[in-house]
Parts: C-alpha cells; sequence; structure tokens
C-alpha cells in the first residue's frame, strides 16, 4: 500500500490528513485481518513514530525518510519523490521482501508506483481520493490551484493502472469523462464507517460529556478547515440563518471541529482559522461559533451525539466520511449536492442537499432542520439505517475480489 502523504496513523483533522488516513487504515486492518498480508509505505513525518509500527496483526506501517521528519507541504513532497522511492526500495532489499500487488492513494503515490510497478512486475491498483481537474473546477483561491504535473500524473496512472478504485458512481463518471479512463477498469466502491464507534447515544448524555448547554440547538461542521471544504459559505449561511430569524441568534451554536488551532502546529491553516474568525466577527457571531480544533475520533463521536445537524458544505468531496459518520450517529446531514455526497446523504430520508456554494439555501436547508422537529427525527431515523448499509467489511470484500480478479489477469497474461 502507497500513500506517501497520508500515515494511516496520524493525527486527523489538521492539515492533510482526514479521510484518505481512515480509509488506508481501516482498509489495511480488514485486509489484515482477512489474511491478506499489508505494508503501508508513507513518508516520515511525526517525530514520535517508530520507523515501523504495527496497525493490526498483518498490518505494518512503514515510515520513510524524505526530507525532514515534520509537515511538509504537498509541492514539497512531490519535489521528494526521488529520494522517498529510492528510500522505499532501500528498505524492500533490506529486508528481502516481495509484493504481489501495489495498491496506491492519492496522485502522489501513483509517481511512486508507476517507478516501482515495472522493477517488480506487479501490477497496480489506484484510487485518488480527490481528482485534481475536480478540485480546479471547484476552487477559486490562487494557492489552492491544481498543478499540472498532479494533472500529468493523475492521467498516467488512469492509463497505466490495471485497475481504478472509485469511491461513487459519480468518481467514475469524472474519471471516464475527465480523464478518458477506460469503464472496465473502473471499480466502484464506497467507503466504509465504523458503526460500532459512530453510534446513536442519548443527546443528553453526549451533551454533558462534553459540558455543552443542553438546551442550545447544534449545528456541527467536522473537517479540515480548508476553501475546498465551504467552511466561509457555512459561516455565511449562519449569518443569513440569524437575519431571517434573529429569534435563533440566542439559541443556535456552531461547532466547527477541525484545524490546527495551534500556531506550531501547522501554521497555513491558523492563518486560514484567523480568516475565518473575521468572518464571524463581521456577521457578529462571536457568541455562536466556537473552533475547537481536531479532536480523534472517540471524542468526535460524542459531537456528533451532541449536534442537531451535521453541516458538510463542501464544494467538492469524493466521498465524504463525516456525513456518513454522523449519520451512522443518527445526527441529520445538511449537505452540498457535489460529488460523493449525493450518493452518501439520501435527499429527504437521511438529510438535505442543497447547491454548493449557495449560503442561502444552505441557511434554509438548516433553518427547516433545526426549527421543524418531525423532520429532524425523521431524517434521524433514516440516516442511521443508511449509514449501517456501508461497513469496512464490505470494502474489504470488494478490494479482495479486485485483487484476485487483477492478479488473475496479469497471471493469463504471462
Ligand atoms: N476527523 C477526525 N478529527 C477531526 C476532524 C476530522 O477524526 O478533528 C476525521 C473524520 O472522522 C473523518 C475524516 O477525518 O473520518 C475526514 O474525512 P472526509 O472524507 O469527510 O474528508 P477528507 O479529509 O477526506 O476530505
Amino acid at each position: 500500500m502507497l500513500s506517501v502523504h497520508a500515515c494511516p496513523l496520524a493525527k486527523l483533522g489538521g492539515l492533510d490528513s482526514g479521510g484518505m488516513n481512515v480509509y488506508v487504515r481501516e482498509l489495511s486492518r480488514e485486509l489484515a485481518s482477512r489474511g491478506i498480508e499489508v505494508d503501508v509505505f508513507t513518508r516520515w513525518r511525526e517525530s514520535g513514530d517508530e520507523r515501523i509500527q504495527e496497525l493490526a496483526p498483518g498490518a505494518r506501517v512503514v515510515h520513510i525518510e524524505s526530507g525532514p521528519i515534520r509537515y511538509i507541504p504537498k509541492t514539497e513532497v512531490f519535489a521528494r519523490l526521488g529520494e522517498f522511492t529510492a528510500e522505499l526500495e532501500r528498505h524492500v532489499a533490506a529486508e528481502g521482501r516481495a509484493y504481489d500487488l501495489i495498491h496506491s492513494h492519492y496522485w502522489l503515490s501513483a509517481a511512486v508506483a508507476r517507478r516501482l510497478a515495472p522493477k517488480w512486475r506487479v501490477p497496480t491498483i489506484q484510487m485518488f481520493h480527490t481528482l485534481g481537474l475536480v478540485k480546479r473546477e471547484a476552487m477559486t483561491e490562487e494557492a489552492d490551484a491544481e498543478s499540472d504535473e498532479r494533472i500529468d500524473i493523475e492521467r498516467q496512472a488512469v492509463r497505466e493502472s490495471d485497475a481504478l478504485v472509485a469511491a461513487s458512481e459519480i468518481e467514475a463518471s469524472e474519471l471516464m469523462q475527465l480523464y478518458a479512463a477506460d469503464p472496465e477498469h473502473i471499480c466502484v466502491l464506497p467507503c466504509g464507517v465504523d458503526t460500532d464507534l459512530f453510534r446513536p447515544v442519548r443527546q443528553v448524555d453526549a451533551r454533558e460529556a462534553l459540558g455543552r448547554d443542553q438546551c442550545e440547538r447544534l449545528v456541527l461542521f467536522v473537517g479540515r478547515i480548508e476553501q475546498i471544504k465551504g467552511i466561509d459559505v457555512l459561516l455565511d449561511a449562519m449569518g443569513e440563518l440569524f437575519r431571517r430569524r434573529p429569534d435563533l441568534r440566542h439559541e443556535v451554536c456552531l461547532v466547527v471541529v477541525g484545524g490546527a488551532l495551534d500556531a506550531r502546529d501547522d501554521a497555513p491553516e491558523t492563518e486560514k482559522v484567523l480568516e475565518l474568525r473575521r468572518l464571524v466577527h463581521e456577521h457578529r457571531m462571536e457568541d455562536n461559533v466556537d473552533f475547537i480544533g481536531s479532536v480523534d475520533q472517540q471524542r468526535l463521536a460524542l459531537w456528533y451525539d451532541a449536534a442537531d445537524v451535521c453541516a458538510v458544505p463542501s464544494l467538492t468531496e469524493s466521498f465524504g466520511l463525516v456525513a456518513l459518520e454522523s449519520m451512522a450517529s443518527g445526527t441529520p446531514v445538511v449537505a452540498t449536492r457535489v460529488g460523493g455526497l449525493q450518493t452518501v446523504v439520501a435527499h429527504g430520508e437521511s438529510g438535505l442537499l442543497v447547491p454548493a456554494g449557495d449560503h442561502v439555501a444552505l441557511a434554509e436547508a438548516l433553518e427547516r432542520v433545526l426549527t421543524d422537529h418531525r423532520l429532524r427525527m425523521h431524517l434521524a431515523h433514516g440516516a442511521r439505517s443508511r449509514a449501517e448499509r456501508y461497513t469496512w467489511s464490505r470494502v474489504g470484500d470488494g478490494i479482495e475480489a479486485l485483487y484476485d480478479r487483477v492478479l488473475a489477469e496479469r497471471g493469463a497474461e504471462v
């Protein structure tokens, strides 16, 4: 498993750590439990990590040194991929291991897979998690403009990989339309959720555990603090909500989970938080918005249970684990009608869908869910039952079958 910039052991919700780290972690554990041995190769980023750490019996994380052992921006990770690959090869040679297959995550790993696969003579399976061309269409902030190199690498990986995993039918059609992927090579496999960890718990108990007011109405946002997550739109929507319904100003609170609030952590994200705080000030919402930084998934589960509604206002989203985790907790979702979110959230059944970037529509939907008790109960029930379909064991079944197919095809060629 190649996951150059997403370590499965990483602290989640900070800069560049989120759904992909969870996916690699859960899939590796799932495969190992089926007797498929997994080594995850990732860039060494945390000085407290050991070079090799066990994820589960049969699944290891191997940290590869390339560049300083700390956070570095993706451009620098990219510039050091040659070094990463050489170090990885040295490690594999020293251990004397051989692999049957490469499963690569994100475009940075695709560049490494491309160098290793011909040397090792093994098939490659690629999952992008987000696609550069899709992101480019959705973004306006210059700093996040996706590089031409990224798009080139994605195009090559689409052409050369033995199979592509897409998290939704929407991603599959993006691969076909934007990257000319062969439909025969695409396996559509939605992500999973741990329904034991994310489960409905009484709201009063969750609020008590978190020390929150029992009377407030709580809107929850969870995710990396980046423009792509639509957090600016959500703050404008909250401002709009309070303009239409001034009475709600005394009751409704938005809790923002995620992001590095400590400047020593991830400086660029802190800047974004400062920008958002200015937006909060513009809308006079200082008493209504709390930024609490990132939390681990055990604590996050309590936040989903404490919330009345979870807002997922992303500008683009290949899948949207946060929406699924909220649903598993029995908390309705108000999400944008983009990417995988349209397949995860069933409009009127487990949440409401609104157009991306439309703060007025988002405000209306939030108002409906917050003020219509019957609707909220209906969506809460639908949310949990829909989430139960998405298990990691189902993901494991799909990936195991894909490995078998790809290896059989390779065997037939030789
Ligand atoms: N997450 C977390 N703590 C945080 C913020 C996020 O554990 O403070 C996790 C969350 O549970 C989810 C993942 O990060 O599993 C975010 O995944 P999603 O697919 O929603 O977004 P991505 O990061 O892939 O864009």
